[in-house]
């Protein structure tokens, strides 16, 4: 338990950090350096003398552990979406007599987004196949150019296997690109060991680095200065500074940089991974698993009008539970009203993300309570709860 690293209000149970982590204390700090020691004092030579400029690959080494991966082939920058992108072109690039992108149902829209546009902008004939997530291994075949999952459903938690996909997609000969976007600082992750090519994911979720912070990318060692870099950005370059006019990329992981770091983001995200600096993925896992258990266990018992499309199974499971109830976004603002945050996803889905790193026995049981309260009063029926907002 670190909930007193951690800036949260009193009064508080936050169950959302699945969406946004919360800020870890030491962050304020740190960016307040960034700004009055670096920027303000050193300016442009903050771009050597502070680091500024290896700082994506430095924190993808120090974030490397926490996924799985050896040094040297994750990096930091722009937003989850583009890392798609990019991960995704340099797939196709690598299969091109294959015609499909093949995903699932489960996919987090954005990732379907990027795939839809990348095939527009492609002189080549692509199709993107979106199957169920329980048939995407029946549709691995040879025109299959790149499996794109993420691994962890967003709105019901369940958990892809991703060894045994990576497996059967390269036995058909299919490159193997993950998003990790809700695996990243929940669950365990063995990169490496699963042998996928490529991987991607956000910091702001479980990694707690802030809203806007930026994503990484995973290249396999053995393809980190071989993978074609769709975007093919200065920072990318093998030399940013020999200010070459022809593209020519860094031979190393380097390459999947594109423009100009946020730094100020960067230094928030430095700090955020301090915390992982003594705790163990595989603990955070372990009690991540009771908390969840002992939440559905007592919603089933005390909120029968809630019913879970999670998986029960908790190997099955990442580390959020969601319910469906037909009136789950009012019954979602009546629990933030209380204290309680989750979020709610369309069309009926109230979501909880369990985070040990802040989150004990007694936030569960206290927020299972305030729940029961809510749903055996009726206390959603109220107009102040039913109007929408921009996000939910
Ligand atoms: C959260 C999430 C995103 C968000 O992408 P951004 O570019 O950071 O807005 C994308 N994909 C998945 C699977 C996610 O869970």
């Amino acid at each position: 338990m670190k909930k007193d690293q951690f800036c949260l209000p009193d009064g508080v149970i936050y169950l959302d950090g699945n969406s946004l982590g919360p800020m870890p204390k030491t962050v304020s700090n740190r960016v307040q350096k960034t700004l009055t020691d670096e920027w303000g004092q050193l300016l442009i030579s903050a771009w050597n003398k502070a680091g500024w400029f290896h700082q994506p690959e430095r924190l993808g080494d120090r974030l490397a552990p926490v996924i799985g991966a050896p040094r040297g082939t994750v990096v930091l920058g722009d937003t989850l979406s583009i890392k798609v992108y990019q991960a995704l072109a340099a797939s196709l690039a690598m299969r091109p007599e294959r015609s499909v992108i093949l995903s699932d149902s489960g996919n987090f829209p954005t990732d379907l987004y990027m795939a839809e546009g990348l095939i527009k902008t492609i002189d080549r004939q692509l199709q993107l196949k979106v199957v169920s997530p329980e048939q995407v291994a029946d549709h691995l075949d040879d025109t299959v150019a790149v499996m794109m999952l993420t691994q962890v459903d967003y709105r019901t938690g369940r958990l892809h296997d991703m060894a045994s996909l990576t497996e059967k997609a390269h036995r058909a000969g299919v490159v193997a690109m993950w998003d990790l976007a809700h695996s990243a600082g929940a669950l365990p992750i063995d990169l490496e060991g699963c042998n996928a090519e490529f991987a991607v994911g956000c910091t702001y979720k479980y990694l707690n680095a802030g809203p806007g912070s930026p994503a990484f990318i995973y290249t396999r060692a053995d393809l980190a200065i071989e993978a074609e870099p769709a975007l093919s950005g200065w920072m990318g370059h093998a030399a940013p500074f020999a200010f070459d006019p022809a593209y020519s990329p860094a031979l190393s992981i380097q390459r999947m940089r594109v423009g100009t770091p946020p730094v100020l983001q960067m230094a928030a995200l430095d700090a955020a991974l301090d915390v992982w600096d003594d705790v163990s993925i595989h603990d955070i896992r372990k009690k991540s698993i009771e908390l969840c258990e002992l939440f559905i266990a007592e919603v089933e018992k005390q909120c029968p009008q809630l019913k879970l499309i999670s998986p029960r199974d908790s190997a099955k499971r990442g580390s959020h539970v969601s319910f469906a109830f037909e009136h789950g976004y009012a019954a979602i603002q009546a629990l933030i009203a209380d204290g309680v945050v989750g979020d709610f996803r369309a069309p009926d889905v109230m979501r909880f993300g369990f985070t040990p790193l802040y989150i004990d026995h007694n936030d569960v049981i206290a927020a299972v309570e305030i729940l029961e309260n809510i749903m055996t009063n009726e206390l959603w029926n109220n107009d102040k709860f039913k109007h929408q907002a921009a996000v939910t």
